[in-house]
């Protein structure tokens, strides 16, 4: 099964034939193509070692000029790929399709919107070169997001560093650079719901960071509503963490507990101090009994639930419409 699956995850050989693989995801970036492209290049074309290089736009599911600004480059710069999926699938899933696709010996997550700086991708390599697997960039700072948007993300992050087993780093998006091992490592992990920085810290091997100042969008405005903000925190959470589900069973044997105390105490006025309504006595009983045992029985079912429906989905993670990468991306890639 997994073999099986593992070869359908990734169409691509393992083979690397460029030096860095730079994967941008695309969902109504018209506004900051160009820049982007320009700066990629220019930080690429100026690398302290010559490399070579790939830049792989995957367009998910743009509703503005982002993948005809996109087709133009790919005829100008022959080292643009692109992909557009048949929809919009979600960052993180559109990240996925460009790892599928990179050939890179190290493979560069950006986002399009230039609050994460290219010309730091000197400093990520030159640091995967001194002997790491993964270098994610650490903001020290972000700026130009709203109070709420910063307050919300540095809370998801503490929660999802004290629930979780293995140590996701703190506030860090998805900006990073990973060798050939991590990609490979990447494509095994067929889950749907994908959390990268969560997958990537499963993976292991030595991982460093390197810090930076987070700016501003250059243009357009986040394609991250709080409705794709909370799905992500939650496929973060459900992914690397059984807290919830344990706090479900807990909570059920709390309240059997408490019930108990209470179901000795009707006992008590109904025998003993006969100081009761008649009819109150057995209602009670069985009311926080049931709810107690019901309790917990929905709470260990939950996790087998939560352990099979992760599983048991064996749909396409996504489909591709168009690319200009050969062998073309197969259906269900
Ligand atoms: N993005 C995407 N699909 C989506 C939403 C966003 O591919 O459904 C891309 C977007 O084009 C950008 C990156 O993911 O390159 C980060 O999105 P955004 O800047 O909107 O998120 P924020 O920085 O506000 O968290
Ligand atoms: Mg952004």
């Amino acid at each position: 099964m997994r073999g099986q699956s593992q070869l359908v995850l990734s169409p691509y050989l393992p083979v690397s034939l460029v030096d860095i693989s730079v994967v941008i995801p695309i969902y109504n970036e018209e506004a900051n193509i160009g820049a982007l492209h320009q700066r990629l290049r220019h930080v690429l074309e100026t690398m302290p070692r010559p490399v070579s290089y790939e830049l792989i736009f995957v367009n998910d599911g743009s509703r503005d000029q982002s993948l005809a600004l996109l087709l133009t480059l790919a005829d100008r710069d022959e080292h643009v790929r692109y992909i557009d999926l048949s929809r919009n699938f979600g960052h993180q899933i559109a990240v996925t399709a460009g790892l599928d696709a990179a050939k890179g010996n190290a493979v560069v997550i950006i986002d399009a919107d230039l609050q994460d700086p290219p010309e730091l991708i000197h400093d990520l390599h030159a640091k995967l070169l001194t002997g790491y697997e993964v270098v994610y960039a650490k903001r020290r700072s972000r700026q130009g997001e709203s109070a709420a948007k910063k307050f919300t993300a540095r809370l998801f992050y503490r929660i999802l560093a004290s629930i979780t087993s293995i140590s996701i780093p703190v506030d860090t998006g998805d900006f990073r650079i990973i060798s050939r091992k991590v990609v490979e490592g990447l494509k095994m992990m067929p889950e749907q719901n994908k959390f990268l920085r969560g997958q990537i810290s499963w993976i292991g091997y030595r991982q460093t960071y390197v810090e930076y100042d987070r700016a501003e969008r250059a243009g357009g405005e986040t394609g991250y509503t709080y409705r794709k903000m909370i799905r992500l925190a939650l496929d973060g959470i459900t992914g690397f963490s059984d807290a919830p589900l344990k706090a479900a069973t807990l909570s059920g044997f709390a309240v059997s507990g408490v019930a108990f105390l209470v179901m000795m105490y009707t006992l008590y006025s109904r025998f003993v101090s006969h100081d009761y309504e008649p009819g109150w006595a057995s209602l009670m009983v069985s009311i926080l009994f049931l709810g107690g045992v019901q309790l917990i029985a929905v709470g260990i079912i939950g996790e087998y639930i939560a352990r099979l429906s992760a599983n048991v989905r064996q749909r396409p993670l996504y489909l591709v419409a168009d690319t200009n990468i050969t062998p073309p991306a197969a259906p269900g890639s």
